[in-house]
């Protein structure tokens, strides 16, 4: 068979950063690829998180006697994960496993299998980058948390000890070395845990919106148009029906982030994903930046980035369905917060913005083929870390387009595994 013979047509669904990665991959391996989002690349939930190429970042939402925590998760507004009585009866499945996937030893199976994912990823970035000239947008500047006490450094113990058993590179930092490497930073702080290795993408848009020019570059489509269905044969889709139209298609992707679930549970994969929102704060920044990376306020839970276009603030996680309506009273007090750790922060909030991190109950994606179309490949669930995942999710589902083996033991992330 020749090479244009092996050249297949692949239709990506969902352009964010990791259907974006998806799509770009495709088009390197030479397939005819279709890349379709009701959104132009990169400004779902893409746009807007903390930058973090997080490769440190092992240790699930669900961890031992969490559930213990529920009532204060309810009724405590500061508590770092939130959620609303309302919310709770539509969640009900997928807390259910939420809860489960906390027990000790399968926490440190979890860690294990973000870690198998995780320790690639720069590398992953780095390769896309290099191969289509993309430069400037992630600094190595690594990812810094602060701390105000020592007890309060003591609580993050059992995610340093997973870092440590993944091999992942930290520093400790007395209050002189936390000074010399952010010096504006308020005085309070005595603690930091640095990730040197971590990337910083300085604006996450930018990231996702040039891979999608190297992938127009290689000749790839982009669609704006909303998938509805899909057109099944023997041997599973053969269209993608969009409100526009269909595409004919030999394999398809789903990236549809946390709304990947009515899509998947079409194409036969059982999966749960709901939405662990989080919000972000832009503030106004006039001169240079007080700060070189980002940094996450330990005790609180907040982060703040030095982008390109402000400082963005962001939160930690509101269990919430998908579609329900925003509350920025969380960010608005971490804006306060963020203004106390970083004094002369003081600018104007020109953005509030909210996004939807894809959540399964136990933090790992859903990575591989639908279980029951052999064309079918999902690539989403990546929660706290698909910016970071995005670029090895590509290499591992190129692979699979290719029916080559991917090199990574798959069963972790398999689709019917709750
Ligand atoms: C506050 C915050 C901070 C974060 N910080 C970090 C960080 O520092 N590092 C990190 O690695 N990750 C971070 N994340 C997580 C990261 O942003 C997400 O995991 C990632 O963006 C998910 O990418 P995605 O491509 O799967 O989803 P999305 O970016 O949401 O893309 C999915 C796309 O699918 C499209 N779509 C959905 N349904 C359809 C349909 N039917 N038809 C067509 N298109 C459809 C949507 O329009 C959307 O564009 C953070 C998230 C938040 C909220």
């Amino acid at each position: 068979m020749s090479d244009r013979d092996q050249r297949q047509n692949i239709v990506v669904v969902g352009a964010g950063v990791v259907g974006t990665c998806c799509a770009l991959e495709a088009a390197m391996r030479g397939h005819r690829v279709r890349l379709i989002d009701l959104r132009a690349p990169g400004t779902g939930t893409s746009f807007g998180n903390a930058g973090s190429i997080a490769i440190g970042s092992i240790w699930p939402t669900s961890t031992p006697g969490l559930w213990k925590k529920l009532p204060k998760m309810i009724v405590d507004p500061t508590s770092p994960v939130q959620t609303r009585w309302a919310t709770l009866p539509k969640m009900a499945p997928w807390l259910a496993h939420f809860f489960a996937a906390g027990r000790p030893g399968r926490v440190t199976e979890i860690s294990a299998a973000l870690a198998a994912l995780a320790q690639t990823a720069m590398d992953a970035h780095n390769g896309l980058m290099k191969r289509h000239g993309i430069n400037g947008i992630i600094e190595p500047v690594g990812w810094l948390k602060v701390y105000p006490n020592q007890a309060s450094f003591e609580r993050t113990r059992a995610e340093r000890e997973a870092m440590a058993a993944a091999g992942v590179n930290t520093e400790l930092l007395n209050a002189d070395e936390l000074r010399q490497l952010e010096p504006h930073l308020d005085r309070r702080f005595t603690v930091g845990f640095f990730q040197p290795d971590n990337g910083f993408v300085t604006n996450p848009l930018t990231l996702t919106q040039a891979y999608a020019d190297a992938f127009r570059g290689l000749g790839g489509e982009i669609f704006q148009e909303e998938v509805r269905d899909f057109e099944i044969g023997p041997a599973g889709p053969t269209k993608v029906i969009t409100d526009l139209g269909m595409h004919d298609c030999d394999q398809v992707v789903i990236a549809t982030g946390a709304h990947s679930q009515r899509l998947a549970r079409r194409l036969g994969a059982p999966v749960l994903v709901q939405a662990e929102r989080g919000y972000h704060a832009n503030i106004v920044r006039d001169g240079p930046s007080l700060l070189r990376r980002p940094t996450v306020i330990g005790d609180v839970g907040c982060v703040i980035a030095p982008m390109t276009d402000g400082y963005r603030i962001t939160t930690g996680s509101e269990l919430s369905t998908p579609d329900a309506p925003p509350d920025f009273s969380l960010l608005r007090r971490h804006v306060a917060m963020a203004r106390k750790a970083l004094p002369g922060m003081d600018g104007d909030v020109n953005r509030e913005w909210m996004g939807r991190r894809p959540a399964t109950p136990d933090s790992l994606p859903v990575l591989g083929r639908s279980p029951r179309h052999g064309n079918v490949l999902l690539a989403f669930g990546h929660g706290h870390i698909g910016l970071t995942l995005s670029a090895r999710t590509a290499q591992i589902i190129g692979d699979l387009i290719d029916a080559r083996d991917p090199g990574i033991n798959l069963a972790p992330y398999r689709a019917n595994r709750f």
